[in-house]
């Protein structure tokens, strides 16, 4: 039988929920249990996949193909169990699938209301993410629900698990709620008001937390913690500090070593082996004694917000471990790149272009990827970054100076990147897909196959299949490549059915270390082994280092 944590939110946002409840999933799944999480979103988008990068940060895709929020990511990157579509839900989707049920006369011509349909909703949905008489079924389901506690969008998510812990009966479910407890530098003192009040608040709701976890720039000493419990009704023990660390893997570990697990497996009577936390220590080992570092320009348009390329960053991270370097990563505005001001890139180890959505800053990325491959500088693209790397290649190497994607230049007349259905045959009419396929014009989404050509880096790196995920609407158009073939570019990864580019290369007697990925690798790396992908291009930037190439090496 699965049981449940419900882990909720209070006083502000930002306090990484996330990442709380991702230690304690990956504590419980030490400790022998098969575990998953489930993340609620309040609002009312049906999916962040049409949201901002800027507002939202990074749109995280499972390997079925959903658009899901970041913390699906973070809880990829914390435990085994692999995240599905069912696994992230918003408002926007309970309202959807509630409405259509209306339409459909479901409801017997009865009133529809927030209580009991939406919140009914809402249950199936967690019990459907939580793989309920399903052969992937949990012993515990960590749900997290978005936003903070007192905000009126997440009330009937609140009162669903609350309804929901009700009717699984005693013993079968626990409520965690993070808190923050402020530092009045002033006063000298930690204030535990805030507290009090947003437990005050969820208890109105009907839930009594079972464990506070109180988010401070330090550990909260033990007076403190009693008051925390008296005023809130919260055993002694369950009051937890989640202070400030300096990396997000030493978070089991401050959790574990407080009880967190212990309780959590007292409360629901789950009798497990104990916690395991070696591979978490050796992380932080890790973490700590870096034997060099390398530095990385990430040359995008999201710059502002480091949440919007998270995946990435984590992904690259993960490789300087396997490494044992610190990975430095410097945003570049790739609108701030022109051909006056490219080389400041000289002085970087190597080159990411990661994926992007629209014509802003364009150029200074096709700059950016000329400026690599003409000075040797390590260069790995993905998605978009493989495209205008394609698009800058054929521009100077294949003579095809016109070369652009129909994404920024809808009418140009040499289409190396379009949509599927824009790729003309040699007569000039429109390329119609297999009737079966429903790639072009929509966007390519999730997991996906394909074979790798010998004698390529690509199969160095992944020997003869590469399986990763996708996000994307344009594809290399197969039309222009035997062109850029003949040029010089090798198309080392290529899907057989479709003829989609997956992978392209410079071949490594002209450039040492260059490659396009139309897929997203960063959504499969951990921080256990790294990614092969991203482990290889760290090397080449420790090789490119090495040689003193690099203007920072020589200066
Ligand atoms: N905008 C490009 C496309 O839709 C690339 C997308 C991406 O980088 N994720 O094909």
């Amino acid at each position: 039988m699965t049981k449940f944590v419900f882990v909720t939110g209070g006083v502000v946002s930002s306090l990484g929920k996330g990442i709380a409840s991702a230690s304690l999933a990956a504590i419980l799944e030490s400790r022998g249990l098969k575990v998953t999480l489930i993340k609620l979103d309040p609002y009312l988008n049906v999916d962040p996949g049409t949201m901002s990068p800027f507002q939202h940060g990074e749109v995280y895709v499972t390997n079925d193909g959903a658009e899901t929020d970041l913390d699906l990511g973070h809880y990829e990157r914390f435990i085994e169990t692999r995240m599905r579509r069912s696994n992230n839900f918003t408002t926007g989707q309970i309202y959807k699938s509630v409405l259509e049920k209306e339409r459909r006369g479901d409801y017997l011509g009865k009133t529809v209301q927030v209580i009991p349909h939406v919140t009914n909703e809402i249950q199936e949905f967690i019990k459907r993410g939580a793989g309920f008489e399903t052969d992937h079924a949990v012993d515990v389901a960590i749900v997290e629900i978005g936003g903070t506690v007192g905000d009126i969008e997440s009330l009937p998510f609140l009162e669903a698990v609350r309804q929901l812990s009700l009717r699984m009966g005693p013993n079968n479910s626990a409520f965690v709620h993070l808190t923050y407890v402020p530092w009045i530098a002033a006063a000298g003192e930690l204030k535990t008001k805030p507290t009090q009040h947003t437990v005050q608040k969820l208890r109105e709701i009907g839930i009594q937390p079972d464990v506070l976890l109180c988010r401070a720039d330090r550990y909260i000493p033990q007076d403190e913690c009693d008051k925390i419990s008296l005023f809130t009704n919260v055993q002694q023990w369950g009051v937890i500090s989640m202070p400030d660390v300096d990396t997000i893997y030493k978070v089991p570990r401050v959790l574990h070593e407080q009880g967190l697990d212990g309780l959590i497996c007292d409360k629901l009577r789950l009798n497990t082996q104990p916690a395991n936390l070696k591979r978490w220590d050796d992380l932080v080992f890790e973490v700590e004694h870096p034997q060099g570092e390398v530095t990385i320009a990430m040359v995008g348009k999201y710059v502002d917000l480091s949440d919007s390329y998270k995946s990435v960053n984590e992904a690259l991270r993960h490789a300087g471990m396997k490494n044992h370097v610190r990975v430095q990563i410097e945003h570049v505005d790739s609108e701030t790149i022109t051909e006056a001001s490219v080389s400041q890139l000289a002085r970087f180890d190597a080159i990411l272009v990661p994926g992007g959505f629209g014509k802003r800053g364009i150029e200074g990325k096709i700059q950016t990827a000329r400026f690599a491959r003409e000075n040797r500088i390590p260069y790995l693209g993905i998605c978009l970054g493989m495209q205008v790397a394609t698009i800058e290649f054929a521009r100077h190497m294949a003579g095809l100076a016109e070369a652009n994607s129909t994404e920024f230049e809808p009418h140009c007349s040499q289409p190396v990147i379009a949509l599927i259905t824009e790729w003309k045959d040699a007569d000039g009419t429109i390329k119609t897909r297999d009737a079966n396929s429903d790639l072009g014009g929509t966007m390519r989404l999730g997991a996906q196959s394909s074979n790798v050509a010998e004698g390529t880096l690509a199969h160095q790196i992944y020997g003869n299949v590469v399986t990763e995920r996708h996000r994307h609407r344009y594809e290399a158009n197969v039309h222009y490549l035997d062109k850029l073939r003949v040029s010089g570019l090798v198309i080392s990864a290529l899907t057989q059915r479709e003829q989609l580019t997956e992978m392209v290369e410079l071949p490594q007697t002209v450039h040492p270390w260059f490659v396009g990925v139309q897929f997203h690798p960063e959504f499969n790396s951990t921080p256990w082994n790294g990614h092969p992908l991203f482990n290889a291009f760290i090397k080449a930037a420790l090789g490119h280092q090495s040689s003193g190439k690099n203007l920072k090496a020589v200066a």
